[in-house]
């Protein structure tokens, strides 16, 4: 069913988004049934999860990083991930800078959003606060900003699962308006059970765990 699940979601996505596979709490097998299918960007939201899974993998994936990351985990992943699409505060990207330049490389990173009030649970930053933290993200020399992360409300209601993919999009248009179309470039949005109205709101990358391994 992998390879199954694999295509609907490419050609449901077509040339419009790129497809990040999620792999939490998959076996190494079934990862690899997916890789075999053709996959190669494969995203993690755990730190160590994240450095097992690459020992364990083929070096030819572009590994991401998307949960809540911890200052005193990120240089286990540094040299690991391609890129950490959960930068939600400063403190945590002065610490990315300081591991990127320790490791001679430069992280490109997402901003991460919460847009849904109602998931209180939920981390990121306010949409007031987006320009003025990406200026002081802009300034590090080891961070690349390429965009933005958000997540829909958890919950059923399809109305409010698009009002809130709506601001995430409106707030994309807007900081590419800012910092230029050649700096935010992304705007990952959408999961197993959103994704589609996800790509009708202007999501140009997905984040896709339980579909495609059901
Ligand atoms: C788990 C997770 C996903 C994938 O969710 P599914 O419902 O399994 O498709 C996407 N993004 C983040 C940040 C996640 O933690």
């Amino acid at each position: 069913m992998i390879k199954e699940h694999y295509e609907t979601v490419k050609k449901d996505i077509g040339d419009q988004a790129v497809l990040c596979a999620v792999t939490k709490n998959r076996s190494v097998d079934e990862i690899m049934g997916l890789y075999e299918a053709g996959e190669r960007i494969f995203a993690e939201n755990r730190a160590q999860a994240l450095k097992q899974r690459a020992a364990e993998l083929p070096d030819d994936i572009a590994w991401q990083f998307i949960g809540h990351l911890q200052k005193n985990k990120v240089k286990d992943i540094i040299r690991i991930a391609k890129r950490i699409q959960s930068l939600d505060s400063i403190e945590l990207a002065a610490v990315i800078e300081k591991e990127a330049a320790k490791a001679g490389i430069v992280m490109p990173v997402l901003c991460e959003f919460h847009l849904a009030e109602e998931d209180t649970n939920k981390t990121g930053l306010s949409a007031d606060q987006a320009k003025s933290f990406i200026q002081e993200v802009m300034k590090y020399e080891h961070l690349k900003v390429e965009g933005i992360m958000a997540m829909g409300p958890h919950t059923d209601d399809e109305n409010r699962i698009r009002e809130v993919f709506e601001q995430a999009h409106e707030l994309y248009l807007s900081l590419q308006k800012e910092f230029g179309e050649e700096v935010i470039q992304i705007l990952s949005m959408g999961m197993s059970d959103d994704y589609r109205i996800a790509l009708e709101c202007g999501s140009n990358m997905v984040r896709i765990g339980t579909y495609l391994f059901q």
